[in-house]
């Protein structure tokens, strides 16, 4: 049974955080009308922060710029506050001037990019989720074994690419069940899958279910490649998803875990669910006949933005916010080993 933080529920476990972008009840304010349901985990994951430190970290230690390749997590609003401390955001490391720092996206890039920078003298530091970095590993092992690898996730994802390219003429890459017919491998008992980090559990779940009944021996990996925090913000959202009418997902459209919370909330019994940049997207007419709306936001998005749109919520009556906790977090990534050596140089 999730936990309840509000007016009702004074034995929460967790504190319900004050809300800057808040609009405060006024005689002006307009009557409540109806209640805000706000799922908690959301937001920030510890790969993500680590990425954003990262970024931070080296402008601070090296001096703007400091480039880095891909969005360093997929929001549009992150990137454009790094943007204004001095990063500059490239497609690929040819970009990049020689000799330059620049920083791995979080979504982890391939050996080739490595090699790439490596020729061109490149300062790196990746901060590729440890997650992310998990699945590599796996790909690489199932690659020595000589098994085919399937690959569940979505094709173009950064991700996707980052994975395949450790092991580019093993992997097939399954977006959903209903490419598993497609799919043809060199030996049926010898197989095994994988899953991009930002899935849907449920959806996944399927794709390989429709995989083992075509390869009956198909091997799991070792422990579950969709990472923690995608798991906790889904199982958040289904929480608060079957009494709202309303869910807003706070999160970019590039952003694969958040994407996948509205189709959560939607399977999981919310009458309507968006997913917003930011408290600008939002449309007044969505709120017609809504006592309740749900409120959550994916792994990249800083809980600011969450402010924003409850402050937007207060403003037109839903000032009742009850937090409903799932899970708790505490998981932290160390910065990148690179940039904890020079940041030991320097203190020394
Ligand atoms: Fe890592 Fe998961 Fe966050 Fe991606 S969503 S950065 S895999 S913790």
């Amino acid at each position: 049974m999730p936990a309840r933080c509000g007016p009702a529920a004074n034995a929460c476990p967790r504190t319900l955080p004050t809300y800057p972008g808040r609009v405060p009840a006024s005689p002006a304010s307009p009557a409540p009308t109806g209640r805000v349901l706000l799922a908690s985990p959301r937001g920030y994951c510890a790969g993500v922060d680590r990425a954003v430190q990262t970024v931070e970290r080296a402008i601070e230690l090296y001096g703007a710029p400091v480039y880095v390749r891909k969005q360093i997590v997929h929001n549009s609003h992150v990137v454009a506050r790094l943007e204004r401390l001095g990063a500059i955001f490239v497609d690929e490391t040819d970009e990049v001037p020689e000799s330059a720092v620049v920083v791995f996206s979080a979504h982890g890039v391939a050996p080739s990019v490595h090699e790439e920078a490596a020729a061109r003298s490149l300062r790196t530091i990746d901060a590729t989720c440890p997650l992310v970095t998990k699945v590599h590993a796996e790909a690489r092992r199932f690659d020595r074994e000589d098994y085919d690898i399937l690959l569940i996730g979505h094709e173009g994802h950064e991700e996707v690419v980052g994975t395949t390219g450790e092991a580019p003429d093993r992997v097939h890459l399954v977006d959903g069940p209903e490419a598993v017919d497609g799919i043809e491998v060199r030996d049926p008992s010898k197989v095994a899958w994988l899953s991009q980090t930002t899935l849907s559990v449920d959806e996944t779940m399927q794709t390989v279910a429709a995989l083992r009944q075509k390869f009956p021996l198909l091997v799991d990996p070792p422990s579950d490649d969709i990472c923690y925090a995608t798991q906790n913000r889904q199982v958040a959202v289904k929480e608060i998803a079957a009494e709202s009418e309303l869910v807003l997902v706070v999160g970019s459209a590039n952003s694969s875990n958040s994407v996948r919370l509205v189709e959560v909330a939607k399977d999981s019994g919310a009458a309507a669910a968006y997913l917003v940049d930011d408290v600008s997207h939002i449309d007044d007419g969505w709120l017609d006949g809504v006592a309740t709306v749900g409120v959550t936001s994916g792994a990249s998005v800083p809980e600011s933005l969450v402010a924003e749109v409850l402050g937007w919520l207060a403003a037109r009556g839903y000032a009742d916010v009850q937090q409903v906790v799932s899970a708790e977090e505490r998981l932290t990534f160390a910065l990148p080993h690179e940039l904890r050596r020079d940041l030991r140089a320097t203190a020394g």
